[in-house]
């Protein structure tokens, strides 16, 4: 019997026909070991119960002959045109086959091999002819892997032909079996899974094609049930393996944060609050996405929960992806305090004093500071140096700090880091938690992940599926929807003349700039023409500017004249594209939208229409693509965010999404996740069960090995006792 983890050991070359340079273009497709190969499962099927005597082809159908080749040739009637025929024997009759320009299929179709041919049969000149038919060369028929009644068509790699892949698939199949299944019998049962052995069996040489999908489902139930496994164990290590904080939250500053609101909690917002405070309880430190619509008021949350912290003697910090951000953060959450009374007094009674008498038991005020590369700022203190600022951070004078991701993570030491929040996700990965953790010491903080780009399920139990989710699905009351039209370049007047409508109004507008991939000096470049181009336009507004090659510095100076209304116009690349928040805005342009990802339109969009008066969204464009047409399309038909990264997983397809993370999603070769949602549920559920009953998997050693081997590096570290 041998096992999968055994088979992950076992190299490529060891399998009879491909040893040398075979096993080496193998590796160059990822493909290492035997279990690699047995996961290289045919991309199609030829079924020979159904293939048509070629005397009996309805014309105009779309069938498979097959037959031998009796002869090839290649013309030239112009230049710039070859035209490459065949003529196909099977017995019964003769059928033609023409390609163009596709000189490659002289090479590939010899005389006297096995051809199997699909597509359409039309009459050409009374004469039965296929035009550019799928081939695949079979091997000869007198071997007994083609005479089956399903043919499988694996894919070649480099020199390692789909016959030679065939062969080489049979007899490593055949001297590994039977092999082995590690998933407990119940839960086998549970989920109609035929055995492991024979599914392997019937994907590479199924008996008929209705054996194929149980197979199939079978194996990718097998992949999921390994990634989910890996992602319990993770969490598992995370939550339980660490030393966390039973904070008791008392409700003094949070309370009265939320009390001196001007307006009242969401239900969603109450909802998520509770979800937090039952993690911050417990001992477990807490590692929880927050997911919410841009403008679903988040920020509000994250305070609280921070809040909920420092008022028990705890630190917090909030990590942004960028310095403006960050500086944004330290505005808006200064005004909130200051708003709720829980701003230092630097001027009234005891100021005078020194720092040491804002510390008496009944201040409720909040030490409030921010650390950028270019800024060190606080509320309890009007000039503050950065190393004074440290020092601070370190002693415990500040409650709360404010900075980028790679400041905090790396420079930063804190005296009782006690809740962290980190605002964007994306470059924020199970390295960096780990790094996090360094710095508290022997305790690792609550953890709370906000991110306003919405995660279908699909992804969040898979990408994010060591984490637990709130979502927050409602928006304050009062906002009217933005609406989004898509115009040509040669409508873009349109925009102009809406932009200064709104103006007349008081109202204010982002233009975002063209991206220019890779280059943020040309990006920068094409925003400063822009700028000069609608000035020019509209010469009785304000227009501003701001690109990614500005110092941070002027950036926040744009930024504030923008907030402050001085600027009409903001002309801009995307540095603007998460979390600016000015209410007053309400026309966003974006020109050539059609070089945007759906993800990236959505967040701009949703810079607009947050406070009372209701948004526009102008998207200028001129799609090309089928792809950029249907983004077009999906971004004018809903604001649903959920709906549209859907359609952008859809659109753009796992692999890309996957790219960047670390986790063995990447790795899956069968399953999809989208198409096997429901497969997804019923294995995270499984794993996940498993893994609270056997934190260890000491009673399923063999699963555990095989997780290792099949996830590989990635999650050796799940292993570490
Ligand atoms: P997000 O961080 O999710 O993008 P914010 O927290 O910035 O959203 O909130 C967006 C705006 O909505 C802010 O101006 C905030 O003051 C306001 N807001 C938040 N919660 C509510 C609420 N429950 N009712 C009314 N307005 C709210
Ligand atoms: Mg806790």
């Amino acid at each position: 019997m041998a096992s999968l983890s055994r088979l992950a050991e076992v190299a490529v070359s060891e399998v009879k026909g491909l040893a040398g340079k075979r096993s080496q273009a193998l590796a160059n497709s990822g493909i290492h070991s035997v279990a690699d190969l047995l996961h290289h499962v045919p991309r199609r099927y030829i079924d020979r119960s159904r293939k048509v005597p070629i005397a009996q082809i309805p014309l105009g159908a779309e069938v498979t002959v097959i037959g031998e080749v009796k002869a090839v040739s290649t013309r030239r009637p112009r230049r710039n045109l070859a035209i490459i025929e065949a003529k196909i024997f099977d017995d019964t009759a003769m059928i033609k086959a023409v390609w163009f320009n596709q000189t490659f299929r002289q090479r590939q179709l010899t005389v006297g091999s096995q051809v199997a041919l699909s597509g359409v049969v039309e009459s050409f000149r009374g004469a039965l002819q296929m035009k550019s038919p799928a081939v695949d060369v079979l091997d000869s028929p007198s071997e007994s892997l083609e005479t089956g009644r399903v043919v499988p068509i694996h894919s070649s790699a480099g020199n390692v032909s789909p016959g030679i892949m065939r062969r080489a698939i049979h007899n490593a199949l055949t001297r590994s079996r039977p092999i082995g299944d590690p998933i407990p019998p119940a839960i086998v049962a549970d989920n109609h899974l035929m055995s492991r052995d024979q599914a392997f069996w019937d994907i590479h040489f199924p008996e008929s094609m209705d054996r194929i999908g149980p197979a199939r489902h079978r194996l990718v139930y097998d992949e999921l049930f390994r990634l989910e496994l890996a992602l319990a164990l993770q969490k598992r290590i995370q939550m339980f393996d660490a030393v966390g904080i039973p904070h008791e939250p008392s409700g003094e500053l949070s309370g009265r944060f939320i009390s001196g609101l001007p307006y009242e909690l969401t239900g969603a917002q109450k909802r998520v609050l509770d979800e937090i405070e039952g993690d911050l309880r417990t001992a477990h430190p807490m590692h929880r996405l927050l997911q919410g619509e841009v403008g679903s008021g988040k920020t509000v949350v994250a305070v609280a929960t921070l809040l909920n912290g420092i008022e028990g003697g705890w630190q917090g910090a909030i990590m942004a992806p960028t310095e403006v951000l960050a500086e944004q953060h330290y505005l808006g959450v200064t005004s909130l305090l200051a708003d709720a009374g829980l701003s230092p007094d630097l001027h009234g009674p005891g100021s005078d004093l020194g720092m040491d008498s804002l510390f008496t038991s009944d201040d409720p005020a909040v030490h409030f500071a921010l650390l950028t590369g270019s800024r060190a700022a606080a509320n309890y203190k009007p000039e503050i140096s950065r190393t004074e600022l440290l020092e601070d951070v370190a002693s415990g004078q500040v409650d709360l700090l404010v900075g980028t991701h790679a400041l905090i993570q790396e420079g930063v030491v804190f005296s009782r880091l006690g809740v962290a929040v980190v605002d964007e996700q994306h470059r924020f990965g199970v390295a960096q938690r780990v790094q996090l953790k360094e710095k508290a010491s022997d305790v690792v903080p609550d953890l709370l992940i906000m991110t306003a780009t919405p995660i279908p399920r699909t992804l969040s139990m898979t990408l994010y599926g060591d984490l637990d989710v709130s979502i927050i699905d409602e928006m304050p009351p009062g906002r009217t929807p933005v609406k989004t039209s898509v115009l040509t370049p040669m409508e873009e007047s349109t925009a102009w003349k809406l932009i200064m409508e709104e103006a007349a109004e008081g109202r204010q507008a982002f233009v975002v700039c063209p991206l220019v991939e890779d280059s943020p000096k040309v990006e920068a470049a094409s925003a400063v023409a822009e700028y000069e181009r609608l000035s020019a336009l509209m010469p009785d507004l304000r227009v501003g500017l701001i690109h990614g090659q500005l110092r941070p510095a002027d950036k926040e100076a744009v930024m504030a004249e923008f907030r402050a209304g001085d600027i009409d116009v903001l002309v801009s690349t995307t540095v603007i594209e998460v979390g600016i928040d000015v209410p007053n805005a309400t026309v966003m342009v974006i020109e050539d939208a059609d070089r945007f990802g759906l993800s990236q339109l959505h967040q701009l969009r949703g810079r607009v229409g947050r406070g009372e008066y209701p948004g526009t969204c102008l998207l200028i464009a001129d799609p090309t693509t089928d792809e950029a047409e249907g983004r077009l399309a999906a971004m004018a038909g809903t604001n649903d965010g959920f709906r549209l990264a859907e359609e952008d997983l859809r659109i753009r397809g796992q692999g890309t999404v996957f790219g960047t993370r670390q986790s063995g999603v990447k790795d899956l070769r069968l399953a999809d996740i989208l198409e096997d949602f429901d497969t997804l549920v019923a294995a995270r559920r499984d794993a996940f069960g498993m893994v609270d009953d056997d934190p260890q998997l000491s009673g399923h050693p063999e699963l555990a090995a095989e997780v290792r081997a099949m996830l590989g590096d990635s999650v050796d570290w799940l292993f570490v006792s």
